[in-house]
């Protein structure tokens, strides 16, 4: 019993244009384009649902603190936020990559590791990279950046990175290679836990709308 509007957060970019389809087939349409308006806020074809343009970094958080009910975040987002006050209801199988460890083709990643050495690690995903590395008993140095991971080996910055990869394609360019995938990305479905009760008679039809979208 709530009449407040739903608000969905969205990154712009892939995550947006994947998640298009699914809201289209819960008969949603949103009703500007994030790449010819400056709006932060866009209307859809329902007067109670509206869509708000954040950094992908930013969905799980303005969906914690109540900023928006619902939104959609890679698992990689999803694993360095932490999930606190999130309900994820549902992998809805976009925006798909890996997270991975790339050298430079030159570096023996294989004989460095064998070897004990300490390895200088640059990277987005400090909180991924850390577990990984501890599960394997490797020791490093985490250098955490926040874009162009691939530099970093070619700098002399780090010896490895980790980071999403999809065809590998800039990996090549800048004569990295993948010496080990940690784990397959998608995206989720997030959703306010307080949200989900307050609102649940708007929310779960959408959920449920959204799920048989994916499923199809
Ligand atoms: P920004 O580009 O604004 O710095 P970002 O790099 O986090 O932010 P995107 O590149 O749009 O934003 O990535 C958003 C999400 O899409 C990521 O969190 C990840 O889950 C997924 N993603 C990133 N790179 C790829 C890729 N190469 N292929 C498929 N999915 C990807
Ligand atoms: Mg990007």
């Amino acid at each position: 019993m709530n009449n407040a509007p739903l608000t969905l957060a969205l990154s712009k970019g892939r995550i947006f244009e994947e998640t298009l389809p699914l809201l289209r087939a819960a008969g949603i349409e949103v009703l500007e384009d994030p790449e010819k308006t400056r709006k932060l806020i866009l209307p859809t074809n329902r007067p109670d649902v509206r869509v708000v343009l954040v950094r992908a970094t930013d969905v799980p958080t303005y969906v914690q603190y109540g900023g928006a009910d619902l939104g959609v975040a890679g698992k990689d987002v999803l694993l360095e936020h932490g999930g606190d006050g999130l309900y994820q209801p549902l992998d809805l199988n976009i925006a798909k990559c890996r997270m991975s460890v790339a050298v430079r083709d030159d570096f023996d990643y294989a004989a460095q590791v064998k070897q004990g050495y300490r390895l200088r690690v640059a990277t987005k995903y400090t909180t991924v990279a850390r577990q990984h590395f501890a599960d394997k008993g490797v020791h490093v140095d985490l250098i955490k950046l926040y874009g162009s991971m691939e530099l970093a080996p070619l700098t002399g910055l780090a010896d490895a990175i980790v980071d999403l990869v999809s065809t590998g394609k800039t990996l090549v360019a800048n004569h990295l290679i993948e010496v080990e995938q940690i784990m397959d990305i998608s995206s989720r479905l997030v959703v306010n836990q307080a949200a989900l009760k307050l609102k649940r008679d708007a929310l779960r039809p959408l959920i449920d709308a959204i799920s048989a979208a994916v499923q199809r």
